[in-house]
Order: C-alpha cells, then structure tokens, then sequence
C-alpha cells in the first residue's frame, strides 16, 4: 500500500488582515514542484478573499472551524455549507485551542466532522495530550481515546488527516523527540487501522507543534509522519516554504 500523499497545513488562527493575502500569494508562487499537498487555513473572513486570490494554484484554503449544525439561531457561528460556499476544501477540526477555550468534546467535534462531510470539506482533526498527561504515562491512551471518540464511522473511506499535537509543544518552541512522535502516530495507526481497516493506510497522520524551518525536515521524516500543521511558522512565506520544501 503507497504512503498517504503528505499535507502541509498552515493554521493561522486568529492571525492576518486582507493585506496578508499578499503572502498566502508568495506561497502560491514559491511553492514549485513539491510532492506535498498543501493548505493554508486563515481566519473565516479571509476563506473566500484567498480562495479567489489562490485560485488555479496549487495552494488549497481551510477553515478552521464550523459548526457541528448547518444552519440555525448560532450567532457568531460558521457553518460548513458556508465554509464550503467561500472555497474552503479542508477544515481543521477539534484544536487544542477550541477543546479547551471552548470546552469541545470528541462528541461535539465528531458532529463537526459529520458536518464538514455533508459539504465536502476534507477534516483535519487534531489530538494532543497535556503536559500533565504526558508525565503521568497516560498520553497514547489519551490520544487513542481522542481518535475512538472524535472520528464518526461515516469518515471510512473518505478523505481526512488526523494531526497529534502535543498541547505542550504548541507555541512553545518545545517539540516532542522522534521516538515520542513515532510511538504517537504509531499508536494513531493502529488505531485507525482497528476503526476503518484497509482505508486506514490512506489517512496522513500530521505532526503539529512548533513545527519551523529548522526542525521540519527531521521531523517530517519520521515514521509515520505524514505531513505537518504549522501555526506560527505558517505566517511568514519563506518560513513556510522552507517547511513545504522540507517534505
Ligand atoms: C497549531 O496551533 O496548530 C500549531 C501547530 O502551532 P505552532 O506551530 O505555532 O506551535
């Protein structure tokens, strides 16, 4: 069975005006022939401002989150539908971020996934254990219970990426060895292999967390990694071509 195509996913989270539209363009431009599959995922209101702006490029647009409902008296929220509607083709799901600020549970974030489904929007679904939960041994059976709960069924045979996020490594210039990675993802394999058999191997399994020019080739060359989610590193341009290129 062929590896996963890697995907290369830049979350800029609540980062970016219409002027930096200018540098998801700059990565359009300098992202050559990489064999990776890459995204950027800005702030809603700039979706449908970079799809037209990256149109006919090989840079696909994400979202970075919607609501689990397609429609419905949820102000301040986005539906997938609407996500889609603005050229959205990925969207990242269950971020750390958002599990915690926003209390989002595997339920919730596995309506979610449904959601994105119903509207053709690829889900990148993100797990990670605390640092807590690290020192106590208990991170593959956090993630592995994260996977179980937050991944519906209906996603076998669809097209998804699953990215481990170590809470502790996001922001914080900390990265997990590649030992620790490797026994992460493994874990995520098996487990995905249990839920959705032969399909399994198709799934890219991302690295997230402090991802940057400097560590990526190491890290994007581990065992089952199939690809990266890069938060502040995804802003700048070169910093994120020096990523994609690292593949
Ligand atoms: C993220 O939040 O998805 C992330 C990976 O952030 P950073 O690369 O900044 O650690």
């Amino acid at each position: 069975m062929n590896s996963p195509t890697p995907l290369i996913a830049g979350n800029w989270k609540m980062n970016g005006l219409a002027s930096s539209i200018a540098e998801a363009k700059a990565v359009a431009q300098g992202v050559g022939a990489t064999s990776a599959r890459v995204a950027i995922c800005p702030p809603s209101i700039l979706v449908h401002r970079m799809s037209e702006a990256l149109q006919g490029t090989k840079v696909l647009v994400g979202g970075q989150d919607v609501h689990a409902d397609d429609s419905g008296a949820f102000t301040g929220d986005i539906s997938a539908e609407m996500l889609a509607d603005a050229g959205a083709k990925l969207v990242i799901l269950g971020h750390s971020e958002r599990r915690e600020a926003y209390r989002e549970s595997d339920e919730l974030v596995a309506r979610k996934v449904l959601a994105a489904l119903r509207h053709g929007l690829e889900p990148i679904v993100c797990v990670g254990e605390t640092i807590d939960q690290r020192k106590a041994g208990e991170a593959l059976k956090v993630v592995t219970g994260q996977v179980r709960g937050s991944l519906p069924p209906e996603l076998n045979g669809k097209a998804f990426a699953v990215a481990y996020e170590p809470i502790w490594a996001i922001g914080t210039g900390l990265t997990p060895n590649n030992l620790q990675i490797e026994e992460v993802h493994g874990a995520i394999r098996t487990t995905l292999a249990e839920m959705f058999g032969e399909a399994a191997q198709r799934v890219p399994i991302l690295y997230g967390g402090s991802v940057k020019p400097s560590n990526a080739a190491e890290i994007l060359h581990a065992c089952e990694v199939g690809g990266a989610l890069v938060g502040g590193a995804s802003l700048k341009a070169d910093d994120f071509l020096a990523i994609v290129r690292a593949v």
